[in-house]
């Protein structure tokens, strides 16, 4: 029996002819057998590719001839966990709605966040009381696990970071040491730049993100609790003595697991449930009224079954 294996990896560096790096990477994960997402734009590559452990070592090869220096993550899985291949070319490998104002060059973006390993964190966070963590991620991602003390912006998506930025919110960080962090750290690569571009002086991110600093600490610095992570699992977690932050939207009991709503058709949102609020049609809502109403139908046909 063969092995597989997923590969997630970034790398930002100006690519003068997306359209050809997108044609040979899509040939290349063909020939290999490999399937995935992977968005080329003029500023990087950002993708999560699945597939035989043998084809990922020559995709990995492969890749390095081009993006010198590009680091992957390895981690379990295959090309089963992916519906598909799809290599794209757009404006922007993470949509922030940016793509003029961010700078890259040979070394990477130009202007972000100075990179910090795991243990400077700490060592950053002990020196000065005044530094504060800026969570880079989707608001609900940090429902079940953030930095100690974190601030997290009011954010659905990443396109919303410019306008929290620009409100007034946190013009009390501008003098402050902030440290930025996100999962793996591309989001912050972005972010932390676009932060500096509008006046926060002392902005920091963390090398390799959550990720990296988890697989240091465990659950023993200054990481809290549970990892949202963009595949079937859903969560992670640094070792099982981890800090239970997430509580279930009804009952209010300890979950670190997201739900659909109820509502399909009409409502994307992921929700904190409990195993026993989700497996009642009548709860398995994410509290808005129309979505509320649709459970309340729901229960009442099977109810008449
Ligand atoms: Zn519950
Ligand atoms: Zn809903």
């Amino acid at each position: 029996m063969s092995i597989s294996k997923i590969l997630l990896y970034y790398k930002f560096q100006p690519i003068s002819d997306p359209r050809a790096v997108m044609l040979w990477q899509r040939d290349l994960c063909q020939s290999l057998g490999l399937r995935g997402r992977i968005l080329i734009s003029e500023h990087g590559i950002n993708g999560t590719v699945g597939g035989d452990i043998d084809a990922c070592k020559t995709y990995v090869k492969k890749t390095k001839e081009y993006f010198k220096g590009i680091e992957f993550k390895w981690s379990e899985g295959g090309a089963e966990d992916f519906p598909k291949l799809s290599v794209k070319v757009r404006d922007e490998i993470v949509a922030f709605g940016a793509p003029g104002e961010l700078k890259v060059d040979e070394h990477g973006v130009v202007g972000g966040g100075v990179h910090l390993k795991p243990e400077e964190v700490n060592e950053l966070v002990e020196n000065n009381p005044d530094v504060v963590f800026f969570d880079g991620r989707n608001a609900m991602e940090a429902q079940i696990g953030k930095f100690k003390d974190a601030i997290v912006p009011d954010v659905n998506t990443t396109h919303d970071f410019i306008r929290e930025l620009e409100s007034g919110k946190y013009d009390d960080l501008k003098d402050k040491p902030v440290i930025t962090y996100c999962t793996g750290g591309i989001r912050c690569e972005i972010l932390s730049s676009l932060m500096k571009n509008r006046g926060f002086k002392e902005v920091y991110q963390i090398d390799g993100g959550i990720v990296r600093y988890g697989e240091k600490y465990g659950n023993q610095g200054l990481w809290e609790g549970s990892l949202y992570v963009f595949d079937k699992r859903m969560h992670m977690e640094f070792g099982e003595d981890f800090k239970a932050l997430g509580h279930c939207i009804h009952c209010g009991a300890e979950t670190n697991k997201f739900e659909h709503c109820v509502n399909e058709d009409d409502c994307r949102q992921l929700v904190l449930m409990c195993p026993d609020c989700f497996g009642n049609v009548a709860t398995r809502h994410c509290g808005q009224e129309r979505c509320v109403e649709v459970a309340r139908e729901q229960a009442e046909q099977l109810a008449q079954a």
